[in-house]
């Protein structure tokens, strides 16, 4: 018999989940049946994800930069990507920006939608608005930076938060690896061939769950998920981030693939359905990445280097989807609030938008959190986190499925405009 596309039985898993989810709603018991029974496989099937996240990292990375010729081509290559991402999040957020005060959705909010809402949410948004503000007070405007460098690699390996120290990490040690003569660092580099291997094939072996996986979380998503009414009240919000995100990836990704890539959006899009999906159904870039890497590789074929340096920098720190979400969320709370916002504010949330999202961490919920700095730049207060707090859920699936895609596009343009690699023993 002829084998389900990977794509197809994910999309499958969505489907008979959100099927089920719905099922399991009808009945009393239903909702406690599903978190008890069916929720702990989604989360067993993201931590796998997550569980081979770091090694992939570091592997690929410290093998991707070790084949590189020179330093110097490690250099140019950062620095174009470092270039799209940030100009791909700017157009992301003026997107948002532009979108958000064309429809004004904060019009379309109730007096009593409002209240309900700000009551409902306010307790557990204060709680994590605190959270973040304890953390901003103790940072200093360089934090960010003294953040990347970590004084032990093992601390750093422990959490999957510290995405960053890991690569600066692996990027110095690669560095190292080209610096030296080539027959010193053979023995190591078949190490890495060997190990880059066999977390390949884990990431092979994981996917395999990945049908039952989507299918568990969506189970319980629909399960725990809040009454359509709110869906209804916050509609013109949602359309509004969806909108900006449809025509992000649509519209924008496509123009740059063909100026930039040369490269069909057809094939694009095609080639990354699987990891847009997975996106989508786990929320986390970072659980994404495994897949995002595999659909680029062998869908796309992206060279390995370009593949393993820009995809985990990308996860990382290029969000374009959070940060046009931010933009619209910012602004619809400032409308329903009654704030009349400046040009200068306008643009203060440009700023903040992108250093929000860039340091976002690629997990379920960032964005939301983040969103806290960006409230606040604008003189917002962020307990107005209440009113976008019900949909938040479905629309980090949406933004992260964005979050990927456009890593993968500038993987796409930087296989184009970085030069070969080819490090070879000297003869
Ligand atoms: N969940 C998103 C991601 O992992 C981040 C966010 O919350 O916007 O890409």
């Amino acid at each position: 018999m002829k084998k389900i596309a990977l794509h197809w039985q994910i999309l499958i898993g969505i489907l008979a989940g959100i099927l089920v989810g719905i099922l399991c709603v009808q009945f009393d018991a239903g909702t406690a049946f599903a978190v008890d029974w069916i929720k702990p496989f989604g989360t067993i099937f993201i931590n796998l994800l997550k569980l081979i996240a770091i090694p992939l990292i570091i592997v690929s990375l410290i093998k991707g930069i070790s084949d590189l010729v020179d330093v110097t081509q490690l250099s140019s290559l950062g620095i174009r990507t470092l270039c799209f991402y940030v100009a791909t999040t700017i157009i992301a957020v003026m997107l948002g920006l532009g979108l958000v005060n064309l429809i004004n959705p904060g019009g379309f909010i109730s007096e009593d939608t409002r209240k309900e809402m700000l009551v409902s949410f306010g307790g557990e948004v204060q709680q994590k608005v605190d959270e973040v503000e304890k953390l901003e007070e103790a940072r200093g405007p360089l934090q960010a930076l003294v953040d990347i460098v970590p004084e032990n690699i093992f601390e750093s390996a422990s959490a999957n938060s510290n995405m960053l120290q890991i690569i600066f990490f692996s990027i110095i040690f690669g560095v190292a690896m080209i610096m030296l003569p080539f027959n010193q660092v053979e023995a190591f580099k078949k190490v890495l061939d060997a190990g880059n291997a066999i977390v390949l094939k884990i990431v092979d072996l994981i996917m395999l769950a990945a049908p039952y996986g989507v299918f568990s979380l969506m189970v319980t998503l629909v399960a725990e998920a809040p009454s359509f009414d709110v869906f209804k009240a916050l509609g013109a919000y949602s359309l509004t981030v969806i909108l900006g995100l449809v025509t992000l990836v649509y519209l924008v990704y496509s123009l740059f693939l063909y100026f930039f890539g040369k490269m069909k959006p057809q094939k694009f899009f095609k080639a990354i359905f699987p990891a847009q999906l997975l996106g989508f159904s786990t929320s986390s870039s970072a659980a994404t990445l495994p897949v995002t890497m595999d659909c680029v590789e062998n869908n796309l074929g992206v060279r390995k280097d370009v593949v393993s340096f820009v995809l985990p920098i990308g996860a990382t720190i290029n969000m374009d989807g959070t940060c046009l979400y931010q933009a619209v969320a910012a602004i619809f709370i400032a409308q329903v609030m009654g704030y009349d916002l400046t040009t200068s504010q306008q643009l203060s949330v440009i700023l903040t938008a992108t250093l929000a999202s860039i340091g976002s961490a690629a997990v379920p919920g960032a964005g939301l959190l983040m969103l806290v700095i960006v409230l606040e730049s604008i003189g917002v207060s962020p307990a107005g986190i209440a009113l976008i707090f019900a949909v938040d859920r479905p629309l980090d699936m949406l933004r992260t499925s964005t979050n990927i895609t456009g890593d993968a596009l500038v993987a796409v343009i930087m296989n184009r405009f970085s030069p070969r690699n080819g490090r070879k023993p000297a003869s």
